[in-house]
C-alpha cells in the first residue's frame, strides 16, 4: 500500500496535457495501485494520474463496487445534460454548479492494453468527464456555473 501525494490548485501539473501510456509494465501496475490507495484514504470517487504528478493518460474511478481502471481514455459518445455540484480532490473544499452529460461512453485500456467500453449516467458519466477532462490539463473550476457557498453543500 502506498499513498501519493495529492497536488492542490496552484500546482503547474493540474494544468498539463498529458501523455500517452505506451507501456504496460510494472510501472503502470504500482501507479494503479497506488491511486486506488490514496483514492481510497479521501471520500472522493475518482482520482487522475496527473493529480499525483504523473503527466500520463490514466485515471480511476470507485462508486464503492470496486475500482475501474481507465488507461488512455476517449470519451467517445454522450447523450443528454445535468447539472449538479461537483468538487475535486485538488480543490479541497471547493464546490460549484457543473454542467455535464447525463449520458457517457469511454473507451479505455485495462492496465494489460485490453481494449473496453464503459458507459455510466448521473454521477458517474459526471466522475467520467471530471477525470478524463484532467488528462487534458482542465479542472472542473473552468467549468463552474456557480461556485456554492458553505451553507450550500
Ligand atoms: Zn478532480
Amino acid at each position: 500500500m502506498a499513498l501519493r501525494n495529492i497536488l492542490k490548485d496552484g500546482d503547474p501539473a493540474l494544468g498539463k496535457v498529458c501523455r500517452p501510456v505506451t507501456e504496460f509494465d510494472e510501472k503502470l501496475a504500482q501507479l494503479l495501485d497506488d491511486l486506488a490507495d490514496t483514492l481510497h484514504s479521501t471520500d472522493g470517487v475518482g482520482l487522475a494520474a496527473p493529480q499525483v504528478g504523473v503527466l500520463r493518460r490514466v485515471f480511476i474511478m470507485d462508486f464503492g463496487d470496486g475500482v475501474i481502471e481507465a488507461v488512455n481514455p476517449e470519451i467517445v459518445n454522450t447523450k443528454g445534460a445535468q447539472e449538479g455540484p461537483e468538487g475535486c480532490l485538488s480543490f479541497p473544499g471547493e464546490y460549484g454548479i457543473v454542467r455535464r452529460p447525463q449520458k457517457a461512453k469511454l473507451k479505455a485500456q485495462d492496465r494489460h492494453g485490453k481494449w473496453f467500453y464503459f458507459t455510466g449516467e448521473d454521477l458517474v458519466a459526471r466522475c467520467i468527464c471530471h477525470e478524463n477532462d484532467h488528462l487534458d490539463g482542465v479542472v472542473f473550476k473552468q467549468h463552474v456555473i456557480r461556485m456554492l457557498g458553505p451553507d450550500e453543500y
